[in-house]
């Protein structure tokens, strides 16, 4: 059961501070995930990831024709996931925001549910719950992330005609994928536990602040909201990115705002499946009229 202030559809300014509860289901310490899995399990999908990540840089060099083609692989799919990562993060904000003010529309994501733990309750729960976290992001126990990969690979399969192009470009996925998650982890973990990482995992992120691709200090940005003024979001992306894709995060989330206070359904543009299509279908995309134009001119 569900507080009565939070079924109403109310624009976030006209609700007292004093009615924003948490969602009854966290006061009975609901755990942010729910999946069935025994920990055996989910430890062998882990080292399926690990090993898939570690297999991606081979499998990208043997499946490139030119260094071209692989520095574009690596490059378009980080920008590629960076813009999935700003289209999924305001729409996860956008779920808080229905979880806090319009439950009955709130989806029923384990993910979810995890974010809002992170954002609002315990802001160590990534760290605290690594396995659980780093899975979850891999789709184990949330079906629809599931099938994401197959897709991926079904369609750049479908539009390159080459089974290595499109494996390269789904492992590049996944461990660019890998690189967003553990990032986010990293940045709530204390100094005292970044010394528990494997030393190649250290050195990594090490390298990666030192080159500003990550930045620690920054991402406290996105924290600076709480549950009082949950639509004052700041700062869409983790990993270092152009700044079109934070002002891209920032126009989506106000049109979203808007819709809302309005009363009204999201349009279709502002629907998150539309963003996502567009984000993934359109890496795909790039990638292979780039792999064309370079055969073409080398
Ligand atoms: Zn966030
Ligand atoms: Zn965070």
């Amino acid at each position: 059961m569900v507080s009565g202030a939070f079924l109403v559809r109310s624009t976030p300014e006209s609700l007292p501070v004093k009615s924003r509860k948490l969602p009854a289901a966290f006061d009975k310490g609901l755990k942010p995930w729910s999946s069935k899995l025994p920990r055996w399990a989910k430890m062998v999908c882990y080292i399926l990831l690990s090993t898939l990540t570690a297999a991606s840089l081979p499998i990208t060099i043997a499946f490139s024709d030119s260094i071209l083609e692989f520095v574009m692989i690596w490059g378009i799919t980080y920008f590629g996931v960076s813009a999935e990562f700003v289209v999924g993060h305001v729409y996860v904000h956008d779920d808080f925001m229905d979880m806090l003010y319009n439950p009955s529309e709130a989806v029923d994501h384990d993910g979810v549910k995890f974010a809002f733990v992170h954002h609002y309750l315990d802001i160590r729960c990534f760290d605290k719950f690594w396995l659980e976290y780093r899975v979850m992001y891999f789709g184990v126990g949330t079906p629809n992330m599931m099938f994401a990969y197959p897709c991926y690979f079904l369609l750049a399969k479908v539009l390159s005609a080459s089974y290595g192009f499109a494996l390269a470009l789904t492992l590049a996925r996944m461990t660019w994928w890998h690189f967003q998650t553990v990032t986010h982890e990293w940045y709530h973990c204390p100094e005292s536990k970044r010394r528990t990482y494997w030393f190649i995992t250290r050195m990594i992120f090490r390298i990666a602040e030192t080159m500003n691709i990550i930045n620690t200090m920054e991402h406290k940005v996105h924290h600076k909201h709480g549950l009082n003024n949950p639509e004052d979001v700041e700062q869409w992306t983790d990993t270092w990115t152009f700044k079109f894709f934070d002002s891209y995060g920032d126009w989506i989330w106000k049109r979203l705002l808007e819709e809302r206070k309005a009363g009204k359904k999201k349009s279709l543009f502002n629907l998150f499946e539309t963003q996502l299509n567009f984000a993934w279908v359109g890496t795909i995309a790039v990638s292979i009229t780039l792999k064309k134009l370079l055969s073409v001119l080398l």
